[in-house]
């Protein structure tokens, strides 16, 4: 089963993804993680990613779709992956569906997680992260048990460097200019799923199950 969430940043792609990932079995792909990770490691490739992505800008199609055709043929996505961030410009999409096709898979499930300008603004403000395990959480909507610290892992949270409102802002317009095309993009390949990603993050885990176990309840456009 192949699954891409999308929608703006501070959608909730991320944590949704956590949820697939436990009740799935199926691992997380997300080209934000692993460009943070190359970033964090000083490769060459993090070098040249860092100052565009502390703009809030797009890392160039060659760096990303190179991380992601290199980490989907690992073993542990024979049975399938769960994109998160990827892909975020049509070209990207283009790449990954004929690169899919070479070993005679596709996409399966597109869920678009709809929320408004206000909301992601009030997420990513408040947004935490794990630097140890990726896991996100939030100082007010989602909380972990002990302040500051990750209950999967006990390591300290941080803010994100990109999650300033001046970049958080620039986030949501390089979105507006260059990503939200693809929802066109994916409804016209008959695989999306708009669900309001503005609910109870546990609504929202249900509904995203009900999608990938049943066709789905949500809005098939
Ligand atoms: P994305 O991966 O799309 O950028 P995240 O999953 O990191 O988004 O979520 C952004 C922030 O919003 C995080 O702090 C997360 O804990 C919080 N969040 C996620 N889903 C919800 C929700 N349904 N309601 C309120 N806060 C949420
Ligand atoms: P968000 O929480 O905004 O969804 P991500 O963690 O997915 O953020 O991505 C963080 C940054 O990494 C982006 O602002 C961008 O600079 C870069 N990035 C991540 N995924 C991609 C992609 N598919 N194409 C280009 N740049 C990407
Ligand atoms: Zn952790």
């Amino acid at each position: 089963m192949i699954v891409v969430l999308f929608g703006p940043p501070g959608s909730g792609k991320g944590t949704q993804a956590q949820f697939i990932v436990e009740h799935f079995g199926i691992p997380q792909i997300s080209t934000g993680d692993m460009l943070r990770a190359a970033v964090k490691a000083g490769t060459p490739l993090g070098v040249i990613a860092k100052s565009t992505m502390d703009a809030g800008g797009l890392v160039s199609d060659e760096v990303v779709l190179g991380l992601v055709a290199e980490r989907v043929v690992a073993d542990d996505c024979a049975k399938g992956f769960v994109l998160d961030g990827f892909p975020r410009t049509i070209h990207q999409a283009d790449s990954l569906i004929s690169f899919l096709k070479e070993s005679g898979k596709s996409i399966n499930f597109v869920v678009s997680l709809d929320v408004d300008r206000q909301d992601i603004i009030n997420r990513l403000s408040g947004r935490r992260t794990c630097p140890a395990c990726g896991k996100g959480y939030h100082i007010f909507f989602n909380k972990p048990v002990c302040e500051s610290v990750c209950d999967a892992c006990g390591t300290t949270l941080i803010q994100r460097a990109d999650d300033t409102e001046e970049t958080v802002i620039n986030r949501i317009d390089v979105y507006d200019e260059q990503t939200s095309a693809l929802k066109k993009y994916f409804k016209e390949l008959g695989v999306l799923f708009c669900i309001s990603g503005s609910g109870q993050i546990s609504d929202i885990q249900a509904q995203i199950a009900s999608i990938l176990t049943s066709g789905g309840i949500g809005d098939h456009s």
